[in-house]
């Protein structure tokens, strides 16, 4: 049964990691190493079934083998997930005991923080394996990604204004940012310094109030986001917001957010490309944060990170051109492009030398 799955959804390995004394119940899946070692997340839930968690990390994993191979890394794609409450479950030898499962891989599969997991966690993962990226920056670490997914959205943005309006001028336009958490503040942050009119929303009130406060934006309700006049619509909050329900109310002609899973169904996708409305693949717009990781492999700069966002306004541009010429919707354009690099760079490659372990520079502490 689970070969089934895994022969539909091309997965290479799924492993689950154990341990009774630690209370660990976790499962890696790594999807594609065909471009290098499968980096992604660990992400801890209180799943309602094991099911669940097989599901969403098989998702989750397949998710960024695409997202790192759009974004030209040499990276591969798989994910985490602990079966857990974070509020409740969270101990040291949990975490040091997955770190263990994590080492056993020899670098196939590289970790790093995701939903319920913090940098906090990631020091006792650390302490098991050199395997993890997003480790405190006084490890050598490149810290919250969460800036650079913003800065990151913001180039994705230029390009689809660029694409669309011939001028990407930010400033110019209008926003509907849904969602002002790490990522969504970082980015009003921006689009306000660029003059840009800016409403936002959020169910947190005190995020929403020093949106405006600090940053001059226009709160509205949680479900007015939809509504107002804005010529781009941000989902930055939750996936699955584009659906039946809300794309007649949404009238930008642009989609450009950092929200994983923004399109409800592929059939919304196909959609927005009927009506004109330009949606800009959230997996290629949101790449900052795996980008900023990515570094860290081999000795991590600023500087070059912040070079390499600049990359997402490139790629974005690609596919829109690819869109354009083969007349199909972005998201199915963004996955072309992926599965051509994948299939082009595997040619390349010797099977059987596997995946090269990588060696982490620059870092320090464990
Ligand atoms: P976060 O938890 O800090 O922020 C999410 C915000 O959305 C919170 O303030 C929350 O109150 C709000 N929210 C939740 N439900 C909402 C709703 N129905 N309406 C309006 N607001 C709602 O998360 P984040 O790190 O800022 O990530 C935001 C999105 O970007 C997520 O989808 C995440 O998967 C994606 N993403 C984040 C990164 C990163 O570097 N942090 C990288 C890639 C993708």
């Amino acid at each position: 049964m689970l070969f089934e799955t895994l022969a539909k959804t091309g997965h290479e390995e799924v492993v689950y990691c154990h341990n009774k004394d630690a209370g660990l119940k976790a499962i890696i899946a790594i999807h594609n190493t065909v471009l290098g070692p499968a980096l992604g997340g660990t992400r801890m839930w209180p799943y309602a079934t094991e099911q669940d968690a097989l599901n969403d990390v098989l998702r989750l994993s397949r998710g960024m083998t695409y997202k790192a191979a759009v974004s030209g890394l040499n990276l591969g794609g798989g994910k985490a997930v602990i079966i857990g409450d974070p509020g409740q479950d969270k101990s040291e030898a949990l975490f040091r005991a997955f770190g263990r499962f994590v080492n056993s891989l020899g670098g196939r599969y590289i970790t790093a923080e995701d939903v319920g997991i913090d940098v906090n966690d990631m020091e006792h993962v650390f302490r098991e394996t050199e395997f993890v990226t997003g480790v405190h920056q006084v490890h050598g670490g490149s810290g919250d990604p969460s800036p650079f997914t913003a800065y990151g959205t913001l180039q994705g943005l230029m390009a689809a204004l660029q694409f669309k309006h011939d001028n990407e001028d930010v400033g110019n336009y209008s926003y509907a940012v849904q969602g002002v958490g790490h990522v969504g503040m970082e980015f009003v942050k921006l689009l306000r310094e660029r003059g840009a009119k800016v409403w936002v929303t959020d169910m947190n009130k005190a995020a929403v109030q020093r949106a405006v406060d600090e940053y001059g934006c226009e709160a509205v309700g949680l479900d007015e986001i939809y509504d107002v006049p804005a010529d781009v619509y941000s989902p930055t909050a939750l996936g699955g917001t584009i659906n039946e329900n809300t794309i007649d109310r949404i009238k930008a002609k642009i989609i450009c957010g950092a929200a994983n899973n923004q399109l409800a169904t592929d059939a919304i996708g196909d959609e927005l490309q009927k009506r004109g409305v330009l949606y800009a693949p959230d997996y290629a717009v949101n790449a900052g944060g795996l980008m900023n990781v990515s570094l860290e492999i081999d000795g991590y700069n600023r500087e070059r990170a912040m070079r390499m966002m600049r990359t997402i306004y490139y790629n974005l541009g690609r596919i829109f051109e690819i869109s354009a010429r083969d007349n199909i919707p972005t998201y199915k354009a963004a996955d072309h492009m992926a599965e051509e690099r994948i299939e082009a760079i595997g040619k390349l490659r010797l099977p059987h030398l596997g995946v090269q372990a990588p060696r982490f520079q620059g870092r320090s502490g464990r």
